[in-house]
């Protein structure tokens, strides 16, 4: 397909804010996309390969320029004089490309096949001379661009597309443009999404216009599955009220989700964004090996970090960096060990169990895995029907250090990647809220050089779109060994700057961080409508994908609750 067409349908999309607008278009070109040239969907979402795959395209700003000088025969320098002026790397190449002089458009057409071709090529170098093998592929790719090809180029070279295509638009679409009942295609399409976490294979099935085989879709050791989340509940009574009685309650862990496959020997570990941790976690693997009764398995469960002498439970924050690190592993496993919780099962020796009662599932957990505290057990649990007993077992939970509790209806299937109402949290009462950087300001005096200020998102769901919410400047240290410091955040964040004007800058939202917070108001200063007061930062959230963070309804949400906190008292 040329990669033309693409680049027209992703202007045709941005061209309009409304929802309903960029589906009908979507839609459209989707009646229409070969079953062969599903793999443009993974460019529709700024990636290469599907959601699943870590290979990413990964190019940093600098590099970017550095492709478009040499395919435009532009000074570096007014390169980066035109980008800061326009803001959008983008643009500056679509303007350079148009501007060029000796235009080769006639002698090349550029194909999305050549584009995924050295995209895909990216990821894969390594070593000596890999910077300048990387501006080479990318410039091939630019030479033969018309202007409106290489913006859309540029800006999935950098990862910011910024035309408003999420999954959801992508399900939605296919549901309009192949099933009549457009609300269950949907449905039934994102539950083959979530098993699948691939849009070309989903793709490839809708096509077929058979709806019932999306939910045939195969979950697969290796593949990781986006886990099945939780609703609130207030209180244990409200609790009960939803999931029925009896049910199961457990504890719940503050640590990370680590979703485990297991086949034969081989052990592979993901986390809830679907990133490979194996490496990360040596012992984890040992135990499975030694403790799991199965040829195949796939385990979900939360690693949750303990004191090495005093066996103590520690919260999430001190482990988190055992999830990004690569290097001194054998130290940090010393350091900081982890005990895997196991609460639920999803594939048992060449079958899947998610059509299968939690009850049942919650068995076979107690029948094939061996307990060894410290290093794998099941997650603490009673089944009761008994308001007395369950809060009994919550207080518990919480002086044992642990978050709160999870209720569990005993009938309820595994939906990967819902956030059900059948699995309820019930925490105490704190205002706390994951939050996505977007943007920041660099400080001045002993700050300066750093960014000091970061300015934090939620998500509107319905737009697709992160809106901003405040600012937050406290919490974070200047020293790196005190916690997490100015200047490690600083350097997290500067590759990801897509937009410099002054001192602020505007950053791609990817990382997401953990702020409490006194009070939300009302406020006309950010563009979620809402600010929150006195905001500290708490961690870092390596294990939260952006689209995880706190939603516009929720705090909408929070906003109303809090109202109604103060009228009662
Ligand atoms: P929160 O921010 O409140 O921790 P969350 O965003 O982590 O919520 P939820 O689905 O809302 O995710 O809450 C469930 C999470 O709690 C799971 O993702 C899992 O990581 C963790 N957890 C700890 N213990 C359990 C348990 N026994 N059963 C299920 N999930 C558990």
């Amino acid at each position: 397909m040329r990669y033309l067409k693409l680049a027209e349908l992703y202007d045709a999309v941005s061209s309009t804010t409304k929802r309903l607008e960029k589906i009908k278009i979507l839609s459209d070109f989707l009646k229409h996309l070969d079953a062969s040239d599903r793999e443009v969907l993974y460019l529709l979402l700024g990636n290469i390969y599907p959601d699943y795959d870590e290979r990413k395209i990964g190019i940093s700003s600098q590099l970017a320029i550095k492709a478009i000088s040499k395919a435009t025969g532009t000074e570096k320098e007014k390169v980066v004089k035109e980008w800061k002026s326009v803001g959008d790397l983008g643009k500056v190449a679509e303007k350079l490309t148009k501007s060029k002089k000796q235009h080769t458009l006639e002698s090349h057409v550029l194909t999305t096949e050549k584009v995924l071709e050295n995209l895909r090529k990216l990821p894969a170098l390594e070593g000596k001379g890999t910077i300048d093998k990387k501006i080479s592929l990318i410039t091939e790719l630019l030479t033969s661009a018309s202007p409106i090809e290489a913006l859309y180029l540029v800006r999935t070279l950098i990862g910011d597309l910024r035309i408003g295509i999420q999954v959801s638009t992508i399900r939605e679409s296919m549901a309009n443009a192949f099933f009549k009942d457009e609300k269950e295609g949907a449905k039934k399409v994102q539950e083959a999404i979530d098993k699948s976490n691939d849009v070309a294979s989903v793709f490839d099935i809708v096509k077929r216009g058979k709806m019932n085989e999306l939910g045939k879709v195969k979950i697969e050791i290796g593949k990781p599955i986006k886990a099945m989340l939780a609703q609130k509940a207030k209180n244990v009574k409200e609790g009960f009220d939803a999931v029925g009685r009896p049910c199961a309650i457990e504890y719940k862990y503050d640590g990370f989700r680590l979703i485990i496959h297991k086949k034969g020997n081989q052990i592979i570990l993901f986390t809830r964004r679907l990133e490979n941790v194996t490496k990360q976690f040596p012992e984890v693997a040992d135990f499975i090996r030694k403790y799991v009764k199965a040829d195949s398995a796939i385990l979900d469960s939360e690693a949750v970090g303990f004191d090495k002498k005093t066996k103590e439970y520690k919260p999430f924050q001190s482990i988190s960096q055992r999830i990004r690190r690569k290097y001194d592993i054998e130290k940090l496993r010393e350091e900081l060990p982890v005990e895997i919780n196991v609460f639920d099962i999803l594939y048992y020796n060449g079958k899947s169990l998610l059509n299968e009662p939690f009850k049942k599932r919650t068995e076979l957990i107690r029948k094939i895995i061996e307990p060894h505290p410290y290093k794998i057990i099941h997650s603490k649990q009673i089944i009761t029907d008994d308001e007395k007993k369950a809060e009994e077992f919550y207080k518990k939970a919480l002086k044992d250090n642990q978050e709160g509790v999870m209720m569990k209806n005993l009938e309820a299937e595994y939906n990967p990647g819902s956030r059900v109402g059948h699995m309820l949290k019930i925490k105490p009462e704190e205002r706390d809220f994951d939050l996505v950087i977007t943007g920041g300001e660099y400080g001045t005096g002993k700050r300066s050089g750093w960014i000091s200020s970061f300015i934090i998102s939620c998500l509107d769901k319905n737009k697709n779109k992160f809106l901003e919410i405040g600012k937050v400047g406290t919490g974070f240290k200047e020293k790196t060994e005190e916690g997490v410091s100015f200047d490690e955040l600083t350097k997290k964040i500067k590759p990801l700057i897509i937009e410099e004007k002054g001192k602020n800058v505007k950053i791609k939202p990817k990382i997401v961080i953990s702020v409490t917070y006194q009070e939300i108001q009302k406020s006309p200063t950010y563009s979620s409508g809402f600010a929150l007061r006195f905001p500290r930062f708490t961690a870092l959230r390596p294990d939260r994908s952006p689209s995880d963070v706190a939603t516009l309804k929720e705090i909408e949400k929070d906003f109303e609750n809090q109202k109604r906190n103060w009228k009662y008292g």
